[in-house]
């Protein structure tokens, strides 16, 4: 497997004449003379920028060649940098590698560089539609935050300082985020709050069926020991019906339930495992739906392992900073160590 990253391109002078004056949208120029600038780049040391005066407004401006700012660095070195950062070095260390290929710079431009690529990584977010969209909560450092992933190319839209925990407030993140990117339907693993979310903004939910797998089969494994002889086909029933996802699964559950017998305990006495069972089999059957919405678009992953890898990703780059000093600096560097960058 060859991995390609994609750097923007420098050229060394733009051939065409601007289109549009940038002040007053004229569109005829004359030339205002050239110059040359020096420029850190990998392979450019010097471009030729021309100066065009606008007929219309009298005024002049730079019209720079392809990859070149009014910045020293070149484009393809500011995401050089931002790249190496997003990989695990520190700024220092970004610097030094850039020393390599005869860039000096300083630290410091290399923290402006992430700086500056996470604002624009915002602004492109902000209103990008995003059909299915993944949601999970995770810690960083003492830190509780809530992530939605676009699962549609695996990008992250929302990164926020919210602990998972506190319904009203991931309500209202939420909420927010199916306005402005009009999200249709949100992967999440099973925690009560997302399915009374999802059903309050009356959008779609599936439920990871990993999350669902695990714990239904750690239940099962419990209660095969603990549950008398003659409700043992019925365990075994539930597992095969958890395994294969069948679209009507949930009649099945429900006729299950049906046929267990009622609790027999007082409310404050400990539960049999037939009650146990019985309890969660109305669960299942409960939130069958949640379970196979996938079954109705190809656009709808049955897992959120998607959204986990971005995760593990933002945490494997906060390790390295050993923590983030802002909130500003936490949401800029997590939405780039997220990037894929191809
Ligand atoms: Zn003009």
């Amino acid at each position: 497997m060859t991995i390609v990253l994609q750097l923007p391109r420098v050229k060394r002078n733009r051939t065409e004449r601007p289109q549009k004056c940038k002040y007053c949208e004229g569109e005829t120029f004359q030339r205002w003379g050239g110059d040359k600038k020096d420029i850190k780049d990998t392979k450019i040391k010097t471009v030729r920028v021309y100066r065009y005066k606008c007929t219309e407004c009298g005024r002049t401006f730079r019209h720079y060649p392809e990859g070149i700012t009014n910045a020293q660095q070149s484009e393809r070195m500011k995401k050089l940098a931002v790249v190496c950062w997003s990989l695990g070095l520190s700024y220092r260390s970004v610097a030094l590698i850039l020393s390599a290929f005869g860039v000096n710079v300083s630290h410091m431009s290399g923290w402006r560089d992430v700086q500056e690529e996470g604002k624009r990584i915002r602004r492109r977010l902000k209103w990008k539609p995003a059909r299915v969209v993944g949601v999970d909560g995770a810690w960083e450092n003492g830190t509780g935050l809530m992530i939605a992933v676009d699962l549609g190319d695996g990008e992250p839209l929302s990164i926020a300082e919210i602990d998972e925990k506190d319904k009203e407030e991931v309500e209202a993140w939420l909420k927010g985020l199916v306005q402005r990117h009009q999200i249709g339907l949100v992967v999440s693993d099973d925690l009560a709050t997302y399915k009374e979310i999802t059903d309050e903004l009356e959008i779609g939910h599936q439920v990871c069926q990993f999350h669902v797998r695990r714990w239904v089969g750690r239940k099962l494994r419990e209660l095969e020991e603990d549950l008398p002889e003659e409700w043992q086909d019925k365990l075994e029933d539930v597992r095969r019906l958890i395994d294969e996802l069948p679209k009507d699964g949930g009649k099945d559950m429900h006729e299950i339930w049906k046929e267990l017998p009622g609790r027999t305990t007082q409310r404050d006495e400990e539960r049999t495992p037939l009650e146990t069972f019985r309890e969660m089999v109305l669960r299942l059957s409960r939130d069958w739906e949640r379970y196979i919405e996938f079954y109705s678009d190809p656009g709808i992953p049955w897992t959120n392992n998607q959204t986990e890898q971005i995760i593990g990703k933002m945490k494997n780059r906060a390790k390295r900073v050993r923590g983030y000093k802002s909130s500003e600096g936490r949401l800029i560097g997590s939405l780039i160590a997220a990037q894929s960058w191809k």
